[in-house]
């Protein structure tokens, strides 16, 4: 039998400036020479139709089905627990994946570390325009370094005013309440794969925050070599990934594609769907584009 987490021998990625994502253990742990952990999938799969063990290229097209057909309780057979350290404003967003079990260090128990995040130079976004929610583009070196002083001072008088208090007897739980949102904290988050997948669907995506997205990419990472056939067909599926899901409003206007197959619009008056619409038609239309050369 195989360790299946000999398969990833760096299991620690470092992430932003003190943190990282550690894969601390797997379910399965044990797998068959020349499997992976694709292989518990495949077997709980098998026995909703009473059959045995088949060839991987058989197990590589039942978990394509599976994927395409959102079949996914044999994706909860696979359980990653990993150790993360991030900026408590990114644990914020990562805590609303409620799928998980979390155990979180206690700023009641023990003394809140003296670490927080300082976006580096190139990170620091300016405001988007056409997204209320995100930055786009950098902002100019002067105001970025202005910011990113701040930051460490900000933070840096906090934290002594912090020890402080804490030298003065306040207790531990309320002596933190100052501490900024860029302060780091660490749990441990164990989740199975399909519920991980939904997680890394949304925050591997480009309208995530850069922050979460670093963490969120590196999990991604750790994973995949232990259930390749699985990533595989999730890239090659997953509207948030390589594939595409289609309105039925979207689907008539492929269908009223011209001559040089170029696509209408779609009926909508909402702006937005247009928007997206947009897109997707451009994807298509390169696509097509692509294949006639
Ligand atoms: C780009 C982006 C921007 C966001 N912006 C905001 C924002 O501005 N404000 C904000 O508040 N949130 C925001 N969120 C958080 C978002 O609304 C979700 O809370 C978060 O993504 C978790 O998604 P989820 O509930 O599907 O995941 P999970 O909690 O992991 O749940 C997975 C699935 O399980 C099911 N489920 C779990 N718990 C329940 C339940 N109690 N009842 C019913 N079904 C359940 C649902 O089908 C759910 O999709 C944002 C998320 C993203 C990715």
């Amino acid at each position: 039998m195989l360790d299946i987490l000999d398969a990833v021998p760096d299991r620690l990625i470092s992430c932003l400036d003190h943190g990282h994502v550690r894969l601390v253990d797997c379910m399965p742990r044990l797998c068959e020479s020349g499997q992976t952990a694709d292989s518990a999938i495949v077997q709980a799969a098998r026995v909703s139709y009473g059959e045995g063990t088949k060839t991987i290229n058989e197990d590589r097209g039942l978990i394509r089905y599976l994927l395409r057909h959102g079949h996914t309780t044999p994706l909860e057979m696979v359980e990653f627990k990993f150790h993360c350290k991030m900026p408590i404003f990114i644990a914020r967003q990562w805590i609303r994946h409620r799928t998980a079990s979390v155990n979180e260090v206690s700023g009641r128990y023990s003394e809140v570390k003296d670490e927080y995040y300082v976006p580096a130079l190139e990170n620091i976004r300016a405001q988007s325009t056409a997204n209320k929610q995100g930055g786009a583009g950098i902002m100019p070196e002067d105001k970025a370094t202005s910011f990113r002083y701040d930051c460490s001072s900000f933070a840096t008088d906090a934290f002594a005013e912090y020890k402080n208090h804490i030298d003065a007897g306040v207790s531990r739980e309320l002596a933190r309440i100052n501490l900024p949102l860029s302060t780091y904290t660490e749990w441990y988050w164990k989740i199975d794969l399909h519920n991980l997948l939904h997680f890394l669907a949304l925050r591997c995506d480009s309208h995530a925050q850069y922050e979460i997205r670093v963490f969120a990419e590196a999990m991604l990472q750790l994973i995949t070599p232990i259930v390749p056939l699985t990533i595989e067909a999730w890239n090659d599926y997953h509207p948030l990934r390589g594939g595409m899901k289609l309105s039925r409003l979207e689907v008539e206007a492929l269908a009223k594609r011209n001559w040089a197959c170029t696509f209408t619009d779609i009926d909508s008056d909402n702006k937005r769907e247009r928007e997206e619409w947009q897109q997707k038609r451009l994807r298509i239309e390169e696509g097509i584009a692509g294949d006639t050369h």
